[in-house]
């Protein structure tokens, strides 16, 4: 198919706001494109791969804006100040093909194909000069299309065809295209996350066969997502069961789907991102502390401090998910451990099941090792009361919060469900000044690690401390604070410093608490780091009274 065809579509589809028409058009799209079906449908929405494949282009603006420059030979200025003209770099790009300086000599009309493979093959591009092909492939496209299918192929190398389709008006084209409910497409979506697949499926085998598919093994299925309650009265009445709500800890760390097929185990990511070469350990975890051949699990991978046994900051876990390369050193520095909180396939699929026997199946298949794989901790029905002490014990252990559900409800991919509400304290962060601090040992020892922090008490003129400080900065972060702070240094004994007081910084907190560790008579419980306020000065930080005020709207 000439991408020329496409791009005709994409333009119409563009010009139009009414939903019908960007329907029609691309329901005709979709029964005329034979074949290339699963591409077609794709770049419908501007996409290469499925979404669970996640590979990312890595095709940043500036490189997009140095590939039509090169193709077109027209000035980058130029381009540049287009793009801020219209905000778009598409219509930049369209701008320069229709002006270019240069031209190729012999020019191949682009296909649907090329485009499609083209963007595909950059994203394995790795390594030194990896950035300069993927330059040109950029521009080796650029200068074969016409100004319309330029603005196209570059919104789409960026990742932004910005036509106004979203995954609402692909499943509406793709019913009306093969005359299938809307629903049965949706349902067929979210089970497979792969929209080409749910295409094929529907044109060739009708709605029975998108009724066939279902959850499969290495496909993540879209997690279920809970709603946000005020507090827990109204998160156990929201998931319709009063207080014979069944309560789970809300862990902070990052949600995975895991998918086992005898020794064979792959971790997902909430966004699909397959991460099982970053945690070695959890997939080690996943082999020995679960008894099935095949089954998907849900559940929270947490980090903790090896030391204390502490869960970390999400901060300094995601450091997890991130890392590539020294994976063994990391994990040994944040372990983790694996919360199980459902069960979506033991063979078969348990979508459809109610929560109570999801998690009969998931207590039947694992075989806990405490540390490296367990059962979220959880509490049955145990009216208010019971219900508000597992929420303190939860926070206290210094987790997120408390997860309500229903055990009657079934897993609903991709949504934000009723029959799940999440509770946690919102405590609005603080702006305090930092008054002492002390290095570090270990790794981090030339950095200043733990800092003080103080409010200020206007009536005294003075700076009342109110807690420490020693998680939520990256390495960078905290070299940064501690370059700031050093030439602040008044007096030091040993790794304690007293510094003046200069420097505000915003932080967050799950609660405060009495204390008489502190000159302000409170202590911030699990304090974060948030950023410099660069912008305030101490007498600016905020006040004792406030601190004061926030104790005991808590009570
Ligand atoms: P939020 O990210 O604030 O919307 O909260 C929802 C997230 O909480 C989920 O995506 C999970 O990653 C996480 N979570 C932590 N513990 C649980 C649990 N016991 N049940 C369900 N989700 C949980």
């Amino acid at each position: 198919m000439e991408y020329a065809t496409l791009a005709a579509v994409y333009r119409s589809v563009e010009a139009t706001q009414a939903d019908t028409e960007k329907t029609a058009a691309l329901a005709d799209l979709f029964r005329d494109a034979g074949d290339l079906l699963p591409v077609v449908v794709r770049l419908a929405r501007g996409k290469v791969y499925p979404r669970y494949a996640a590979a990312d282009l890595g095709v940043s603006s500036s490189l997009t804006q140095a590939a039509v420059e090169k193709a077109t030979g027209v000035d980058g200025d130029r381009i540049e100040e287009w793009w801020k003209e219209t905000g778009d770099l598409g219509a930049a790009a369209e701008r320069a093909v229709a002006e270019r300086t240069q031209r190729t000599l012999a020019s191949t009309p682009l296909t649907v194909e090329r485009v499609h493979d083209t963007l595909r093959e950059l994203a394995e591009y790795e390594g030194a000069g990896s950035q300069d092909r993927k330059v040109d492939a950029v521009a080796g496209l650029v200068s074969d299309a016409d100004p319309a299918e330029a603005r196209f192929v570059v919104r789409t190398a960026l990742g932004h065809l910005r036509i106004g389709v979203g995954d609402g008006t692909v499943r509406d084209a793709l019913a009306a295209a093969f005359e299938v409910p809307v629903a049965a497409v949706e349902r067929a979506h979210q089970l497979t996350n792969d929209i080409a697949l749910v295409a094929g499926t529907a044109r060739d085998e009708g709605e029975a066969g998108l009724h066939d598919l279902d959850v499969e093994l290495f496909r993540p299925v879209e997690a279920m997502l809970a709603r946000t309650a005020d507090d827990l009265e109204a998160g156990l009445a929201d998931v319709g069961t009063g207080d014979t709500a069944y309560l789970e800890v809300k862990y902070d760390g990052a949600r995975v789907q895991l998918h086992k097929d005898g020794d064979d185990v792959r971790v997902f990511t909430r966004r699909m991102e397959d991460v099982t070469a970053q945690f070695p350990d959890a997939v080690e975890a996943v082999r020995a502390g679960v008894d099935a051949d095949r089954c998907i699990l849900d559940g929270e991978l947490v980090g903790y401090d090896p030391d204390t046994g502490d869960p970390v900051a999400f901060q300094r876990f995601s450091k997890r998910i991130k890392r590539k390369y020294g994976v063994e050193e990391l994990a040994a520095e944040i372990p983790v451990t694996l919360h199980l909180f459902d069960c979506l396939h033991d063979g078969d699929s348990l979508l459809d099941e109610p929560l109570a026997a999801r998690l009969d199946r998931l207590d039947a298949l694992i075989d806990p090792i405490p540390g490296d794989i367990e059962r979220a901790r959880h509490q049955t029905p145990d009216g208010l009361d019971g219900a508000e002490t597992f929420y303190r014990e939860a926070l206290s252990a210094g987790h997120e919060g408390v997860m309500c559900k229903n055990p009657a409800a079934a897993y609903t991919p991709g949504r934000r469900v009723d029959t799940m509400a999440k509770v946690k304290p919102t405590m609005e962060p603080l702006d305090l000044v930092v008054t002492r601090a002390k290095y570090s040992e270990g790794r981090r020892s030339e950095q200043l690690g733990r800092l003080y922090l103080a409010c200020y008490d206007a009536d005294r003129d003075a700076l009342r401390e109110v807690g420490r400080l020693s998680t939520g900065y990256t390495d960078e972060e905290l070299a940064a604070l501690t370059e700031r702070l050093e030439p602040l240094i008044r007096e030091r004994d040993g790794r304690d410093v007293d510094l003046d007081p200069a420097v505000v910084l915003e932080v967050e907190y799950e609660e405060i608490q009495e204390s008489t560790e502190y000159g302000s008579g409170y202590a911030l419980r699990f304090p974060r780091f948030l950023g410099v306020r660069e912008d305030l000065a101490p007498t600016d930080a905020d006040t004792h009274e406030r601190v004061e005020r926030l104790y005991e709207e808590q009570q």
